[in-house]
Formats: structure tokens, C-alpha cells, sequence
């Protein structure tokens, strides 16, 4: 399937499941050795990163929990802008290492407050790792400890990434067609 049809809009093959998970493999192993004997608790900020943290997390060999949280801040192909307040983190973070799981970092808005928001919960470390990243659009000074990849700055959907709802579904990553 090279173009999809979204609702109103049509949509390229730009990235491929495999280039995906060799990706998903290089986190992986970098979290593996980084956070060994650390426990980290994984944080899948949801709705977007659950095929990303799904994938991650069956390449994880460390001792390791995951936790799901929601926030929600955009809609349609433009963000709100708007920041929102974690939803859903039950556990206890003080003084463990926590692991922002995110499926893309685009103005770097949002995970900059999601980061503000987990150190204010006394972690002894957070750390972010985004499955894609825009660096043409992310204007901000945003540390990102684990990046899948690199892309550029246009609108995209698949591998948990939605336009208006849908697409999430698709197991590659489509561009949007202008
Ligand atoms: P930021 O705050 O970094 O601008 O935006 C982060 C959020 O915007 C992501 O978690 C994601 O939900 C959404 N987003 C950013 N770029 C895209 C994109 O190309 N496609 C989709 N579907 N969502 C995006």
C-alpha cells in the first residue's frame, strides 16, 4: 500500500515497519545499557506512543514497569498550542528512574511540560525517548535521551499516530500529500 486515503486527505509510505523497528532496536539496546539495575518506570504517554512503547518494551531485557498516562493537546494537523495535565499516574515516582516514552516530538511543547510536570513528582531521573523527531519544527531547547529517528517537518500518521482519529492502525508511516 503506497498511498492511503484518510478521511479528506491522502497519504504517502514514508517510512517502512522494518526501518521502524530496526529504529525501536537501537533504543532498545541503548535503554538496556543505560538503565541496568536502575528499575526504571516506563511512562507511555498515551494515545500516540502505544505501538512505539509496545514494541520498545518487548525489546527491553532490564528489569523495567510500565505505566500509561494520557494529555491531550492536539487536534487536526496543527497543534492547539495548549498544554494539558497528565492524567492517570497512580504510582509513586519518588526518587525512581521514569522513562517518558512519547511517539513524537514536533514543537517539543508538550514534552517539555509532560518533563516539568514528572520532575515536580521527585523522580530521581527522568528521561525522554521519542520514537520520531521534527528538528526543523522544535524550535525549543528540549533534551531528548533516546530519538528513533529523525524526520521531516510535514504531517504524518501510522504506527500509533492519527489524523482526526484514524490511521493509528497502520502498521508504516505515511506522509501527508500537499
Ligand atoms: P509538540 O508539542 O512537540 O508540538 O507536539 C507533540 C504532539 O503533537 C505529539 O505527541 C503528537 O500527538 C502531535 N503531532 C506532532 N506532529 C504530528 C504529526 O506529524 N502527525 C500526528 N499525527 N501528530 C503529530
Amino acid at each position: 500500500m503506497n498511498r492511503v486515503k484518510i478521511l479528506d486527505r491522502e497519504f504517502d509510505l514514508s517510512i517502512p515497519e522494518e526501518k521502524l523497528l530496526k529504529a525501536v532496536d537501537q533504543v532498545a539496546e541503548r535503554i538496556n545499557k543505560d538503565l541496568d539495575g536502575k528499575n526504571p518506570l516506563m511512562i507511555c504517554v498515551l494515545n500516540g506512543s502505544f505501538m512505539f512503547a509496545s514494541d520498545l518494551m518487548k525489546r527491553l531485557t532490564i528489569a523495567c514497569e510500565i505505566s500509561f498516562v494520557k494529555l491531550s493537546s492536539y487536534s487536526g494537523t496543527g497543534s492547539t498550542g495548549t498544554v494539558k495535565e497528565i492524567i492517570g499516574l497512580n504510582q509513586d515516582i519518588k526518587d525512581r528512574t521514569v522513562v517518558l516514552l512519547e511517539d513524537i516530538v514536533d514543537t517539543g511543547l508538550t514534552i517539555i511540560n509532560t518533563v516539568e510536570q514528572v520532575k515536580q513528582m521527585g523522580p530521581a531521573d527522568v528521561r525522554v525517548a521519542t520514537m520520531l523527531f521534527k528538528p526543523d519544527a522544535c524550535k525549543r531547547d528540549v533534551k531528548l535521551d533516546y530519538v528513533g529517528m529523525d524526520i521531516p517537518n510535514d504531517f504524518i500518521v501510522g504506527y500509533g499516530l492519527d489524523y482526526d482519529g484514524y490511521g493509528r492502525n497502520l502498521k508504516d508511516i505515511y506522509t501527508v500529500v500537499e
